[in-house]
């Protein structure tokens, strides 16, 4: 936050990009009448909405360097023209974080929405949205909806298994209005994307936190896209108590793409035992490599070997699409004929068995007496 302060100190305006569509971007600036110099601009000020947000274009010289203006940017506009409520994006502030899908800017946590029930809380599909939330790097916050359709005992039953996930879930009921000012005070001042399966009622939820969404919707498709296709744009909520608010509409089953190293780290309940010991192998997969840490006994370790299989499937074609050479084999095919034929994975995560280590030798053997 200094760089905001010290750019604020140069009496350049800052704000934050809500939407972006066509060429435009919607900001909402810092910005309260106190810091404006000139009257004329105060009167004019006082017609804007509260807080003040402006259209904006890019700079040239933004498109020039080839510097993207993303939503959840922190940007510099210069010469806002506050009657007309136009303006133009001279910087872009260093980011904080950087999400890819949807690509928003400075996200400070994801809001990860479940059901107790009605949907039943699938642990797989759970631990996937988990896994992939954490892949991120922001906060995780788990939010669990219909409350209100599950005993106290039931509740218990699934907070105690989360806990031995890693997770203290917030149980909440928008239908019951259960926990929603605890879950507000969560999101205050924040940069929140809300995901989840459909429905577990996340719009429900988005509507009580946001009460006039509906009509904000409405709001910028006319300013924005005027005679425009109405394709679902990301774009950032304000939320009435401060903070604002993402959706991630359809995004129900997301891919996992990160490393098969790097994922035993996105599972809070491994991550810790790895702060506290260490594997025999720096390179360890945990899968059934000698003296290991991880393996073993934990509910969520099953997932773990599954999204591993997916991972090193992943990083397999990758490398395919890279170096095609790098990850074929030449085979044989009788009277000098070779052929290229695709490896089953990198030879690097191979699990190479005892049996196939004296299968090869034996069959080197053989060739040898050929
Ligand atoms: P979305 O697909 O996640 O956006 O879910 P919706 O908001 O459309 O909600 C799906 C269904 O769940 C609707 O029938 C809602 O009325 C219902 N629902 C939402 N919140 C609650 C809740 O707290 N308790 C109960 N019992 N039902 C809810
Ligand atoms: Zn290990």
């Amino acid at each position: 936050m200094t760089t905001v302060e010290t750019m604020s100190t140069h009496g350049q305006l800052l704000g934050t990009v809500l939407a972006v569509q066509a060429n435009f971007y919607r900001v909402q600036l810092d910005v309260d009448e106190k810091s404006l110099r000139v009257q004329g601009d105060k009167e004019n000020f006082a017609l804007l909405p509260h807080p003040p947000m402006v259209l904006c274009t890019r700079r040239t010289r933004l498109k020039k360097i080839g510097q993207q203006v993303m939503v959840g940017d922190r940007v510099v506009v210069d010469e806002p023209d506050w009657a007309g409520g136009r303006g133009a994006i001279s910087h872009v502030l260093p980011r904080r974080s950087l999400l890819d899908r949807p690509a928003i800017a400075n996200v400070d946590q994801i809001l990860l929405a479940f059901a107790v029930t009605d949907p039943p809380l699938e642990p797989y599909q759970l631990s996937r949205f988990l896994v992939k939330a954490e892949s991120t790097d922001v906060d995780v916050l788990l939010c669990l909806n219909k409350s209100d359709l599950i005993t106290p005992q039931v509740q218990e039953e699934i907070s105690d298994r989360l806990l031995g996930w890693g997770y203290k879930p917030l149980f909440i009921s928008v239908q019951n209005g259960i926990n929603i000012a605890e879950l507000t005070n969560h999101l205050n001042n924040k940069i929140t994307v809300i995901a989840g399966p459909s429905g577990v009622g996340k719009s429900s939820l988005i509507n009580v936190l946001i009460p006039t969404v509906n009509l904000r919707v409405g709001e910028v498709s006319g300013k924005l896209a005027r005679g425009r296709h109405t394709t679902r744009h990301t774009e950032l909520f304000e939320l009435p108590g401060g903070g604002l608010l993402a959706d991630t509409p359809g995004f129900n089953q997301p891919d996992l793409d990160c490393s098969p190293e790097e994922l035993i780290y996105y599972f809070p309940e491994a991550r810790e035992r790895l702060a506290e010991a260490s594997c025999r192998f720096s390179d360890c997969l945990h899968r059934d490599e000698p003296d290991c840490v991880v393996q073993g006994d934990w509910e969520r370790y099953e997932h773990y070997l599954e999204f591993l299989d997916q991972a090193i499937a992943r990083q397999t074609q990758l490398h395919q699409q890279a170096d095609p050479e790098s990850t074929m084999k030449i085979k044989s095919k009788g009277k000098g004929k070779q052929q290229y034929e695709p490896k089953l994975e990198s030879k690097k995560y191979r699990r190479v068995s005892r049996k196939t280590q004296l299968q090869e030798l034996e069959q080197l053997y053989k060739e040898s007496e050929d």
